[in-house]
C-alpha cells in the first residue's frame, strides 16, 4: 500500500513536469483557485489556496501557486473547497416507491440518480443492496465513460431470509416463487445457502457483501427487533467474503443482531439502533466501523407522513427513532469510528450524504467529525486510498460550497460546483 502511494506520487510528479511529445496526447491540466481549502479535515484549512490537477490526479496544492501555461482555470475564490465526498450506504432510485419498473427502465432512471450524486459532490458510493445487479452495470457504464457518475462499490443483492428485510413480496403463497427465493437473489435458509449467496454476488460483480442481520423499517413483513440470520450463517458469510478480500456490511438494528454481527467479524454495522456499552467496547476492540445513518430515521419521522410513506414504515421508524439517536450519541462519545452513509436512493432533488453530514452534527458531532466521516473514514472503509483528502497524487475530486462548513455545517448543502477526476462536472450555478 505504502509503495503504491509513493509510486502514485512519483507518477503524478512525472506527469506534472512532462511536456506533450508529438504523437502523444497533450496533458489536461486544471487550475483551481480556492477561497478556503479544507484539504484534510484533521488539519486547519489553507486560505487562500490553489490546486493543480493534471490528467485527473492532483499534482500540487499551496497558497502561492500560479496557473501553469495552457491550464484550464476555475475560480472558486468565493467558496470553501472540500475533498470529493463519499457515501458509504446508498440504494438506487429507480422510480416512484411501490412501482416495479422493468430492469431496463430501472437502469435508465438510476443513471439519473448517479448524475445527481455526482452533481451533489459525491465522488464514490457504496450501493448496499439493489436488484438485477443494476449497481454492477452502473459501475461498468461509469468506469468506461458511457454515463456520468461516482465510483461505485456494488453489493449486488443484500443477503436476506424470506420474509426478512430484503423481502418486499406480500403476494399469497399460491403464487409460485421458488425461482425467486434463491441465493442468487440474495435469499438464504441455511449456512450452505449463505455461502452460495456470497459466491454468486461476487461472481456477478459485488465488491462488498451486505447482510441483513435484523429486520428493518422499510420492509412490510418483519420487525427491527427480530434476528434474521443465525450466528453460523453470519460466520460463513464473513469467512467467504474475507477470503475474497471483500468487506461485509451488516444491517443490524437490535442489540442481539448487532452483537452477533460484530462477533462474526463484519467490517461495519449499518444503523446500529440499539447499541450498549458492551457492544461499543466490542466494536472498538474489533475495529468495527459504525455507519449510523442518522438522517433517514429523522427524515421518516419528520417528513414521512407528508411523503405518503406506508403505515408500517412510519410506525416502525417512530418506535426505533427514540433508540436510534441516543445510540449514535453513545457511540460518538465513546470514540467508535463512524462513517457517513445516508441510506438514500439519490432520487433527483431528494436526500444525499450532505443531509447525513448535517444531521450528524444536529445530533452532536462537530462539523469536523462529520466531514471526516464523509471523507477520510469513508475512503478507508470503502477502499479508496486515493480519495478522502486533497493531496499530491490523489484523485482530483473537489466540492465548492458557499460559506464555511466548519462553523456552520449547513454550508455543505450549498454546493456551487464540483470537480471530478480533474473535470468540472457540475458547472457553477
Ligand atoms: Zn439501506
Amino acid at each position: 500500500m505504502k509503495a503504491r502511494s509513493i509510486l502514485l506520487v512519483l507518477a503524478a510528479c512525472a506527469m506534472a513536469g512532462a511536456q506533450a511529445q508529438p504523437g502523444q496526447p497533450a496533458h489536461k491540466t486544471l487550475f483551481v483557485r480556492c477561497g478556503r481549502l479544507l484539504f484534510d479535515t484533521d488539519k486547519p484549512p489553507m486560505s487562500p489556496a490553489a490546486v493543480i490537477i493534471t490528467d485527473g490526479k492532483i499534482t500540487s496544492l499551496g497558497p502561492n501557486l500560479s496557473p501553469p501555461a495552457g491550464a484550464e482555470q476555475v475560480d472558486f475564490s468565493r467558496y470553501t473547497v472540500l475533498p470529493g465526498l463519499l457515501d458509504a450506504h446508498i440504494h438506487l432510485w429507480t422510480g416512484p416507491r411501490a412501482e416495479h419498473p422493468s430492469p431496463q427502465v430501472a437502469a435508465l432512471r438510476a443513471q439519473r440518480a448517479m448524475k445527481y450524486a455526482l452533481d451533489s459532490g459525491v465522488a464514490a458510493v457504496r450501493v448496499l443492496g439493489s436488484y438485477d445487479f443494476l449497481d454492477v452495470a452502473l459501475r461498468q457504464a461509469i468506469e468506461e465513460g458511457t454515463i456520468a457518475g461516482p465510483h461505485i462499490i456494488p453489493a449486488g443483492h443484500a443477503i436476506s431470509i424470506p420474509a426478512g428485510h430484503g423481502d418486499q413480496f406480500t403476494f399469497p403463497e399460491t403464487l409460485p416463487l421458488e425461482d425467486y427465493y434463491t441465493p442468487l437473489n440474495g435469499f438464504i435458509n441455511s449456512p450452505a445457502d449463505a455461502e452460495k449467496a456470497v459466491h454468486l454476488q461476487i461472481k456477478y460483480g459485488a465488491r462488498v457483501i451486505k447482510i441483513l442481520a435484523s429486520g428493518g423499517v422499510g420492509s412490510p413483513l418483519d420487525s427491527p427487533y427480530s434476528e434474521q440470520v443465525s450466528p453460523e450463517e453470519l460466520r460463513v458469510i464473513v469467512e467467504q467474503a474475507h477470503m475474497a478480500q471483500i468487506k461485509v456490511a451488516a444491517h443490524a438494528e437490535n442489540i442481539r443482531s448487532i452483537t452477533e454481527a460484530i462477533e462474526a467479524g463484519v467490517d461495519s454495522i449499518e444503523h446500529g439502533s440499539e447499541l450498549t456499552q458492551r457492544a461499543i467496547d466490542l466494536m472498538k476492540q474489533r475495529n468495527t466501523i459504525l455507519v449510523p445513518t442518522v438522517f433517514i430515521p429523522y427524515d421518516i419521522v419528520t417528513n414521512g407522513e407528508r411523503n405518503h410513506l406506508p403505515d408500517y414504515m412510519l410506525r416502525k421508524a417512530r418506535d426505533l427513532y427514540n433508540k436510534h439517536e441516543p445510540s449514535y450519541q453513545m457511540a460518538l462519545k465513546a470514540g467508535v469510528t463512524i462513517a457517513a452513509g445516508s441510506d438514500q436512493s439519490y432520487e433527483p432533488g431528494k436526500g444525499t450524504v450532505l443531509d447525513e453530514i448535517a444531521t450528524m452534527v444536529h445530533f452532536g458531532a462537530t462539523p469536523q467529525q462529520a466531514l471526516t466521516a464523509a471523507t477520510k473514514t469513508n475512503a478507508m472503509l470503502m477502499g479508496f486510498p486515493d480519495m478522502g483528502t486533497v493531496a499530491e497524487g490523489k484523485e482530483g475530486d473537489l466540492v465548492a460550497v458557499e460559506g464555511d462548513p466548519l462553523s456552520d455545517v449547513t454550508a455543505v448543502k450549498k454546493v456551487r460546483a464540483v470537480v471530478f477526476q480533474g473535470r468540472l462536472v457540475a458547472p457553477e450555478r
